[in-house]
């Protein structure tokens, strides 16, 4: 096979995962508690939003985005310059590397934590930098330590995903005055709505005095609109330039557009889900420490069950019994918080995990 198509060098760093990924479900009805998925669909009006933006299908969506990226100027006392839509935060963090990094630079990340900002990095051949997670939180001080003449850019995802830590608005503030002011810091706060913590950082916050921050949000979380695909980000009109002017023209489709128009105009309803997945976190989390599980306080809508090399061997019998659930090998287990339904299935199902893997003598519960 010497002449098959060739690719761009970088895909080579793609070539076999370490290990493989268990599948998300085996067995049905699936509860999908894999990849934090909101449980309620779109609201009435946004539906009704969404089918009225169709008739002008025909019509290219606004180039800038226009209403969606005023209403949300408005909303977060920002303006419009330093607002950017996309299609899903994937996209912006992928156009935030290629505005910013290429071959040799240097992208900082924690670890584990979302997995693109490894692909991104990859795929512009920068060299990712890993900064271990300490006690399933990010280590702030060590991601700042490895921050060096050749890094372009800090990803930073507060709460974390998979483990659902999170830090404060000091320790931010803290951070950002110890990165110099040339290198981009991306915080990623695609769960920052199911936030409870009091002190929780907000990067909207820190943002009037730093140029080299931006912050990412999304409506596939909270807003419930994982499947049309909406992001935005908010920086400084330097950043916000260059990410627009990487961004996909006409990315972010009308449909899409409309729909988060609809969902930000819908916000109490918006928030009365929120506040009901932020107690089925808090109730199932209460459960599965009860019942021994090593499971790690979350401000994000999901879970993280520090399994270690049980990992794996959990999701899949999770699996094989309808549950669907993010398998990190090696690592732990992310479940998302969803309905009582859901964890109820889960805890039955965890249960006789716990009580089979006692009798083979690998305790899983800590
Ligand atoms: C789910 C998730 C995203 C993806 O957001 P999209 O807007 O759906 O692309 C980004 N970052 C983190 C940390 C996430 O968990």
């Amino acid at each position: 096979m010497t002449d098959r198509p060739r690719h761009h060098p970088a895909l080579r760093s793609f070539a076999e995962p370490d290990e493989p990924m268990p599948p998300l479900a085996l067995a049905g009805p699936t509860h999908r508690m894999g990849l934090n998925e909101n449980p309620y669909g779109p609201t009435e009006a946004v539906q009704q939003a969404i089918l009225r933006s169709c008739r002008d299908g025909h019509r290219y969506p606004s180039m800038d985005n226009g209403e969606l990226t005023a209403l949300l100027a408005s909303r977060r006392e920002v303006p419009a310059e330093m607002v950017v839509a996309g299609p899903g935060l994937v996209a912006l963090c992928r156009g935030l590397v290629h505005a910013t990094a290429g071959p040799g630079d240097e992208v900082v990340l924690p670890w584990p934590s979302f997995d693109d900002y490894l692909v991104d990095a990859l795929l512009h051949e920068a060299v990712p930098v890993r900064s271990p997670l300490r006690e399933h939180r990010l280590d702030l001080d060590d991601i700042a330590d490895r921050v060096g003449p050749r890094t372009r850019l800090v990803f930073l995802c507060n709460p974390n995903n998979p483990t659902g830590t999170a830090f404060t608005q000091e320790a931010l503030e803290r951070f950002l005055d110890a990165v110099p002011p040339r290198v981009t810091v991306v915080l990623d706060e695609a769960y920052h709505e199911f936030g409870t913590a009091p002190d929780l950082a907000d990067g909207l916050r820190a943002l009037p005095d730093r140029g080299n921050l931006c912050v990412l949000r999304t409506f596939s979380k909270a807003y419930g609109l994982a499947g049309l695909r909406v992001a935005y980000a908010i920086a400084h009109p330097v950043v916000s330039a260059a990410l627009r002017n990487v961004m996909l023209p006409f990315g972010l489709s009308r449909v899409a557009e409309a729909a988060a128009v609809a969902a930000l105009h819908d916000e109490p309803e918006i928030t009365r889900r929120v506040r009901r997945i932020v107690s089925e976190r808090e109730s199932m989390t209460a459960r599965l420490h009860t019942a021994g599980w090593p499971v790690v306080p979350s401000q994000g809508n999901f879970v993280w069950l520090a399994l270690g090399r049980h990992a794996a061997a959990v999701a899949l019998r999770l699996a094989t019994a309808g549950i669907a659930v993010r398998a990190y090998p090696g690592h732990g287990i992310r479940i998302t918080a969803t309905t009582s339904p859901d964890t109820e299935r889960l805890l039955h199902v965890l249960e006789e995990i716990s009580l089979h893997q006692h009798e083979e003598g690998v305790p899983c519960r800590t």
